[in-house]
């Protein structure tokens, strides 16, 4: 089965937005933590597809070689899983464009993987001011990206962006069969 896997920073929001996507009747949240993969979490959605928690990267309070060998475990999985369709970059949108986010994102663009932006707790600026830093923060990639990658605005407190980011994900599982 295909999977989309998310990934940020520790403390984005991710846990927060995987259960807003996973609870809602058709959605199961069935784990299934094959072997080595301690720190990969899947999740079964709708019986069809899986989605992928990644372990968080650039988290000052792990020693660095827990830190090196989860991001090595991390760039492995991108790099080499053959199911892994999309990769949903959560941003939290209070913040700056942040080195590390963007060094990811910029690693991601060298090694071809496709992948949407997601930003998080939008409800802590509310809607207008979450679109404008947003919008900028996008538009800070275009000095070395050519076409800006998708994003989405979501707020997992109000549960918005749900909607629109598993339709989205429909899309691209229809437009894969
Ligand atoms: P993770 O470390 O990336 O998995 O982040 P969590 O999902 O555990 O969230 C980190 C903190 O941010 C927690 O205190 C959450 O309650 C809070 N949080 C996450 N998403 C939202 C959101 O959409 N709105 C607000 N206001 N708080 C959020």
């Amino acid at each position: 089965r295909i999977e989309y896997a998310f990934i940020g920073r520790s403390n984005v929001g991710k846990s927060s937005l995987i259960n807003m996507l996973c609870n809602h009747k058709g959605l199961s949240k069935t784990s299934s933590t094959p072997g080595k993969t301690l720190l990969i979490n899947h999740f079964l959605i709708n019986d069809e597809w899986y989605l992928v928690d990644l372990p968080g990267y650039g988290f000052a309070k792990r020693s660095k070689k827990v830190q090196a060998d989860i991001e090595k475990m991390i760039n492995t999985y991108i790099l080499q899983r053959e199911q892994l369709v999309n990769l949903f970059v959560l941003i939290d949108v209070r913040h700056e464009q942040q080195k590390i986010d963007r060094a990811f994102i910029d690693w991601l663009g060298e090694n071809e993987i496709p992948f949407t932006i997601v930003f998080t707790k939008a409800d802590k600026l509310g809607t207008v001011k979450a679109k404008a830093n947003a919008a900028q923060w996008m538009e800070q990639l275009r000095d070395a990206w050519e076409e800006l990658p998708p994003y989405f605005i979501t707020s997992s407190e109000k549960r918005t962006g749900r909607e629109e980011l598993l339709a989205y994900i429909d899309e691209i599982n229809q437009s894969l069969l």
